[in-house]
């Protein structure tokens, strides 16, 4: 639709604006809109009236115009290309959808992440709106109160030979308006149904009247908090609680069972009784149905949940009550970052490290950071909290950006579990077991404690091998082996979800076939065989697979109905098993094999969580690591909980290698069908980024030699990136923008699957 400029903003400007005289209609707008199609640029229409920014529009797009796609109006700075303009169809929205702090954040991440504008506007709406559709309140419901003039004495008498209608009646004692639920509720009915029948004969007998109104959020029991907050918690409480009502940042350091969560309680019970919204991110909600209850056990039915496994509606209920400002507190995976906030108060990123606040396809954002831009935006206070906070953050603190507030201690009597050590070079093991962890193992069993075993992968076995040649079976669409599921006796790739049979003997020299490396499947047969008597589970994807199996395996927890339980990085997240005193880390070695420069930090991050998990309360808990490198300094810093060792190595190497957080990436990926594309793209692209560095004098900037990504083959199609690095971030940006504007309308783009990924959280 028009022709790339070499502008370093990547928008296409255009310096002849329209006047009167230019255009045919008289009196006509000309509206910036955000059309969600992957270009890197904004278009304008023509509106008779103006449009107020932040509303969505249908509009026709595409050389026919025989489209029409729905838009959002903005408005930038400066002139818009202008083409030969088309005028806007319909304007969706009387009320717009985006608030200004709303669209000013989307607008500072498309230019910070590169991305098409129309595409950035796209993933901010519910879905339910992403359609030409009228917005509408979608919590209506109808409310019932007394009809006022009656006097209520005498209709009581009335209703004394219908005790059903009477009973019911009695609740209007006062003008409120009743929702069914509510009424429901007073008269501890099962169902609604028979109430709505009583209901309706008093409609019928003029006695009470009903409207329509927005549904409240139903009300919940609040409960106070018992105990007395720690010195340390105090103070950070106390300092976050000062800054409200402006932009400040802070980072919360607490080690596992250390009362985070409480600090968040207390923060947001005081925003609350201001008036005020807070937001929660988190990173896993459908983990930890728990938190959802404590949260609103605390602060009452306006905690509301907005994450993705919650249908269209679902969410579009929350986003409703949060711009509405019934949603008090917004309790959310990554994507809540979007969700508008009537009075906003605070934002919360739990478990900040976590690397799931990083969208890893389409939109690339990092939800922690968006938290942080949107906090100085809505000039509110932004707390982010962690036991093992990320490099970045802490970095951040180093350099004043954010405060620092440590809960250096867990609360009440629950101590940090002491560690074991056992060599696997010198052990000898039984199906992944050594005996001194079986040894430990029963001694917890028999005093009536539960025990957790860890262990990095699913499945039964990691390998399917022949025990004569080198043959091993592997995926055919990835660079990866199978990994052989005994329950379901299939191979599976667990990169492309590839299913296969297993072989009954080698196919190239007829030898029979075994199975290498431990997963949970397997450990957990071999433990049903050591301790027949006892109650094991295994909590990993392929058992935890609805919602209400989570709940039902937590709750066998949480009763004693669980002796041991066998799970991978889903046990390490959040959960609190006061019972659990020991924690046997299997095999965590494959951590270590990583070629990605963050493996160490995840390792460090992984065991500091899953140790995490033992003497949560007054039993004092163990921790035990079978590896066959002991030495390792990461595990060694874990299971000590020495974070500022970790911080210091880790920075060290980091320094040196001009890596995040010390200097800043971005990589080009590529993939295709056809080996060797990839490669060629990025070869084309290298040399674009090379001549604008050498015209532009962007020496801060290095661009590598593209290269195969680590797993080359990934559901049948070939990989490939470039990474470009620099030590300050502004050269590497304003590189980018001429970089895309270059190659954006190259027929080269056409040929392969490409993306930019602005601050790279995974380097596969
Ligand atoms: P974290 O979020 O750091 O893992 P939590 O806030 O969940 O920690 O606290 C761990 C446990 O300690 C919870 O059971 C919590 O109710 C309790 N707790 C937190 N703060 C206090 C306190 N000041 N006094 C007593 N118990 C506390
Ligand atoms: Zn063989
Ligand atoms: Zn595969």
């Amino acid at each position: 639709m028009s022709t790339a400029s070499t502008s370093p903003n990547h928008f296409v400007y255009d310096n002849h604006p329209v006047t009167d005289k230019d255009s045919p209609l008289e009196q006509t707008h000309r509206i910036q809109i955000a059309v969600p199609v992957p270009l890197r640029q904004i278009f304008d229409y023509l509106s008779p009236a103006p449009v107020a920014p932040g509303s969505r529009v249908l509009v026709p797009f595409g050389n026919k115009s025989n489209r029409s796609v729905v838009g959002v109006a903005i408005s930038m700075p400066g002139p818009v290309k202008n083409i030969e303009l088309k005028k806007i169809e319909r304007v969706l929205d009387d009320v717009p959808v985006f608030t200004d702090s709303l669209i000013r954040l989307l607008l500072w991440a498309t230019a910070y992440y590169h991305h098409p504008v129309g595409e950035v506007f796209q993933t901010a709406i519910p879905v339910k709106l992403r359609s030409a559709v009228v917005i509408d309140n979608p919590v209506r419901e109808v409310c019932y109160r007394r009809v006022n003039h009656l006097s209520i004495a005498n209709i009581d008498k009335l209703l004394a030979r219908a005790p059903k209608q009477q009973q019911l009646f009695r609740l209007f004692n006062d003008t409120s308006e009743y929702s069914l639920v509510q009424l429901t509720d007073a008269m501890a009915a099962d169902t609604s149904a028979g109430v709505h029948r009583v209901l309706k004969i008093l409609l019928e007998k003029g006695l009470i009247e009903s409207r329509e109104r927005c549904a409240l959020p139903r009300e919940f029991p609040v409960i106070n908090f018992g105990g007395r907050l720690t010195d340390e918690q105090r103070v950070a409480v106390d300092s976050v609680i000062e800054s409200l009502g402006q932009y400040r940042s802070f980072v919360l350091h607490g080690i596992t069972g250390s009362g985070k969560t409480e600090v968040y309680l207390h923060i947001a019970q005081k925003c609350l009784k201001t008036g005020h919204q807070v937001m929660v991110l988190i990173p896993e909600i459908a983990l930890t149905p728990q938190l959802l209850e404590r949260f609103r056990s605390r602060l009452g039915g306006g905690v509301t949940m907005i994450h993705s496994s919650m249908s269209p509606q679902q969410r579009y209920i929350s986003w409703w009550r949060a711009r509405e400002g019934t949603a008090t507190v917004i309790l959310g995976t990554r994507s809540a970052i979007f969700t508008p906030m009537k009075q906003p108060g605070l934002i919360i990123v739990d478990e900040e490290h976590d690397h799931s606040y990083k969208q890893q396809d389409g939109f690339r954002y990092h939800a922690r950071d968006m938290a942080i831009k949107r906090a100085s935006m809505e000039n509110i206070p932004v707390l982010l909290g962690s036991a093992t906070p990320s490099m970045e953050s802490v970095n951040n603190v180093k350099t004043g950006k954010h405060r620092l507030l440590t809960l250096s201690r867990r609360t009440g009597r629950a101590m940090l579990p002491e560690i074991e050590w056992i060599d696997l070079q010198k052990h000898r093991q039984y199906e992944g077991l050594t005996p001194r962890l079986l040894e430990a193992i029963r001694t917890e069993i028999n005093n009536g404690h539960q025990v957790i075993l860890y262990i990095n992968r699913r499945g039964f076995a990691a390998v399917a091998g022949c025990t004569h040649c080198e043959w091993k079976e592997r995926c055919n669409r990835c660079d990866a082996y199978l990994t052989f599921h005994k329950k379901t006796n299939t191979l599976r790739c667990h990169h492309c979800g590839k299913v296969a049979h297993p072989k009954p003997r080698c196919p190239d020299c007829d030898h029979s076939l075994y199975y290498h490396g431990a997963g949970t499947q397997r450990l957990e047969e071999a433990l049903k065989q050591q301790f027949p008597d006892t109650r094991i589970i295994r909590f990993d994807r392929d058992e935890i697979t609805t919602r209400s199996k989570l709940e039902s395996i937590l709750s066998g927890i949480k009763q004693g109905d669980i002796d041991i339980i066998v799970g991978t990085q889903l046990i390490s997240k959040g959960h609190d098993f006061p019972r659990v005193t020991l924690v046997g880390i299997v095999a965590p070695d494959q951590g270590l094999y990583s070629t990605d420069f963050r493996a160490p930090e995840y390792l460090f991050q992984q065991m500091v969580q899953v140790a995490g998990r033992a003497g949560r309360d007054q039993l004092p808990g163990k921790v035990i690591i079978q590896t066959s490198h002991p030495g390792n300094p990461y595990l060694q810093l874990a299971l000590a909980h020495d974070y500022s060792g970790f911080y210091q190595i880790c920075s060290e190497q980091r320094k040196a290698a001009g890596f995040p957080p010390f200097g800043y990436m971005t990589l080009w990926r590529a993939e295709s069908a056809h080996p060797g594309a990839a490669i060629d793209f990025l070869q084309y692209i290298s040399q674009i980024g090379q001549n604008i560095v050498k015209n532009r004098g962007y020496m801060e900037v290095e661009i590598m030699d593209p290269v195969s990504s680590p797993m080359e083959k990934l559901a049948g199609r070939y990989r490939a990136q470039l990474l470009v690095q620099s030590n300050q971030r502004k050269p590497l940006h304003n590189l980018l923008s001429l970089w895309l504007s270059e190659i954006e309308t190259s027929p080269q783009t056409r040929k392969v699957r490409w993306s930019l990924d602005v601050d790279p959280m995974e380097m596969c």
